[in-house]
């Protein structure tokens, strides 16, 4: 347990400000026992995977934040079907599946992050989302209490899951049903990574794509179209290559991201009378908080566009 770790080196934006308490259980017996701790004290648990999809808010997070990357990490493969815990990371199971010739999970190939921030966040591509492939979640609630739900009881939408609205419950592990697909090789997992270097800005520390892309369009070319491609607020960026991605050029904070967000989705809704949703999750915050922060604050758009 670290007190005051700073959570910029949990994420993968290199954004935010200290968490009260960062721990990394190692069994399911000191997890239980630290959720039946914060029960009885009233302190917050906030769960982490890689913060790959998250912004930390420059204050930091008061309370827990718990990471099962230590505790849930096992992966055990059953014929078509594979076992695997929450702490996982996505990558490795996309590649070991493929290795023994189980395809299924090629939509995933390239998506940092973890199975457990997967699953809460149905993870995926045009080509398919994790949520596809659940036959079940094991979750655990804050009060220790274990509960087995099936796909349909997840609820999964696009970049969504019944977690989101029901927060508070910890993914354990997950089943996933592949299928036999010899044919499938690591060069499509090379393919997957070349196409992504040539289409996001990977070499800047990034959170993915920033907002949803609404019914039939992308929240990319609405955000270029609007001009905002390229402008810059502090330290962070509306990528020139890829404008439904802001990356950290060195030093932003976390109003600096939210500064853009709120200027590109004003911009948008200004010219295209359509809101932007935004996919990245404001963490250690109640739902809804997110739109409302970009809600407040003035008209006036501010940044700056480079030369
Ligand atoms: C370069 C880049 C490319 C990306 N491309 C894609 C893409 O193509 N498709 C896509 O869908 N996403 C993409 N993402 C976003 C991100 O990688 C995924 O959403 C990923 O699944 C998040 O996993 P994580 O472990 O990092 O979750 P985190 O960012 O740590 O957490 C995300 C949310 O899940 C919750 N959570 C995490 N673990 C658990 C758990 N065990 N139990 C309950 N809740 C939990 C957190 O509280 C948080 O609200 C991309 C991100 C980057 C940086």
């Amino acid at each position: 347990m670290a007190a005051g770790e700073p959570l910029a080196r949990h994420t993968t934006l290199r954004i935010g400000g200290p968490a009260d308490f960062f721990v990394e259980p190692e069994t399911e017996t000191a997890l239980r026992a630290l959720l039946s701790l914060c029960r009885e004290y009233g302190v917050d648990v906030h769960f982490l995977g890689q913060g790959s999809n998250v912004l930390v808010p420059d204050e930091g997070v008061r309370g827990v934040v718990l990471t099962t990357r230590r505790l849930f990490n096992r992966c055990t493969f059953a014929g078509t079907e594979v076992t695997v815990g929450s702490g996982y990371a996505l990558g490795r199971l996309v590649q070991l599946s493929l290795e023994r010739g189980l395809g299924g999970l090629e939509p995933l190939a390239g998506i940092p992050g973890t199975v457990g921030g997967a699953v809460f966040m149905n993870a995926g591509t045009a080509a398919g989302t994790i949520g596809d492939r659940l036959v079940w979640a094991r979750l655990l609630d804050l009060a220790g209490e274990e509960s087995l739900l099936s796909r349909e009881e997840m609820g999964f939408g696009y970049r969504t899951s019944r977690l989101q609205q029901e927060p508070g419950r910890l993914v354990a592990e997950v089943r996933l049903r592949l299928e036999e697909a010899p044919q499938v090789s690591a060069d499509l997992l090379r393919a997957a990574a070349a196409r992504r270097r040539r289409t996001q800005p990977l070499s800047y520390p990034n959170a993915g794509s920033i907002f949803r892309n609404p019914p039939g369009d992308y929240a990319g070319r609405l955000i270029e179209a609007v001009g905002a491609k390229g402008l810059a607020v502090g330290g962070a960026q509306i990528s020139p290559l890829h404008a439904n991605f802001i990356v950290n050029t060195g030093g932003a904070t976390a109003a600096d991201v939210l500064e853009l967000m709120r200027i590109a989705r004003g911009l948008v809704r200004e010219r295209f009378g359509l809101t932007l949703v935004p996919e990245i999750r404001l963490f250690g915050a109640p739902a809804g908080t997110l739109e409302r922060r970009l809600d407040e604050g003035g008209g006036e758009t501010g940044g700056t566009l480079p030369d």
